[in-house]
Formats: structure tokens, sequence, C-alpha cells
């Protein structure tokens, strides 16, 4: 990882190996077929051939195809949002662990009470998406504003957001 003017970012190859139902260890001793290989990749100065590649990128295997787009947030903290993918996607009971400490202390400053979060994600397991888009859409847009803030805090390193997306395929 490197980056300039102290929130710059300008390169990144973030490798993520992750291990399902063994330790590190007892993986690198046995194998495992649970195991899922992901990496981040982004370079400032360099880019693939016309639109092929979203820039960043994310790797599924070591080299080569396919290169998947990120799950990149407004803030082009691509670092944070990738570890951030991977705990939502693989270990989502601590995820929701820490985005409901997160979201309880924003709660309490903002004089939010009763907490909506155990509602909500009743809502989302009930797939009650009216009430999601209703009544709780006020709740849902300060909660991911107050995740944005704290993980933008935790590791303030960003991409130039514009500049990536004419430069990617998506409109
Ligand atoms: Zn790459």
């Amino acid at each position: 990882m490197r980056w300039v003017e102290e929130t710059k970012l300008t390169y990144v190859s973030a490798q993520a190996i992750i291990v399902r139902n063994k330790t590190l260890n007892s993986y690198y001793a046995s194998g495992s077929n649970e195991v899922q290989y992901l990496r981040l990749d982004y370079h400032g100065a360099r880019i693939g051939p016309m639109f092929k590649e979203h820039w960043p990128h994310i790797h599924v295997y070591e080299d080569g195809e396919p290169r998947f787009p990120c799950d990149q947030s407004s803030s082009g903290n691509i670092v944070i949002d990738f570890f951030d993918f991977i705990y939502r996607n693989y270990y989502h009971s601590k995820w929701l662990d820490w985005a409901e400490l997160v979201w309880d202390d924003q709660a309490a400053n903002l004089g939010i009470s009763p907490n909506p979060f155990p509602a909500i994600q009743q809502a989302f397991d009930a797939h009650q998406i009216p009430s999601l888009l209703g009544k709780y859409r006020p709740y849902i847009e300060l909660m991911k504003r107050a995740w944005r803030e704290n993980n933008d805090a935790l590791l303030p390193l960003f991409i130039d957001n514009e500049k990536c997306r004419l430069l990617s395929y998506t409109v």
C-alpha cells in the first residue's frame, strides 16, 4: 500500500485468504477446500486495456480473469471497504456486532430511542422490504452514514472516485 499527502491512495495490492472452519496453521498443514482467495488491486499510475478491468478491481484467483469491481463507497476508501466486504460476506455475525456497536453510539448521540436496530435487522430477516423502504428508511440512512464515518476515520486513505469512474466501465 502506498499513499501521498497523508490520505491520497496511489497503490494497493491487498491479499486476503479466507479460511473457513480451520485455523490458518491447520490450513497450511493440511490444506482445505474451503478457502477463498481475494485481492484488491489499484495502481494509480497504471491501467488495464481499454475498459477491460474495473479500476480498482478485485481478483478471485492469484492471476488473470475475472476482475470484479469492488464494493466501492462514495468516499473512495477502498482498503477499509475491502475488509468491510469480507466481514459482511464471510463473518456476518461479527460484522453485525460491529455495526450495532457503532450505531448504538450514534443513536445515543442523536437521542434516538427506542433503538430501531433490532427491528431493522428483523425486517431484513423477514424480507419486509416495504417497511425497510418506508418507516425505517431515515434510520437506515443514518446508520449507513455512521458506519461510513467510522470506517473513514479508522483508515483515511482515499482514491479519486470520479477519475476511477470515468476510466472504468461503470456509467
Ligand atoms: Zn489486478
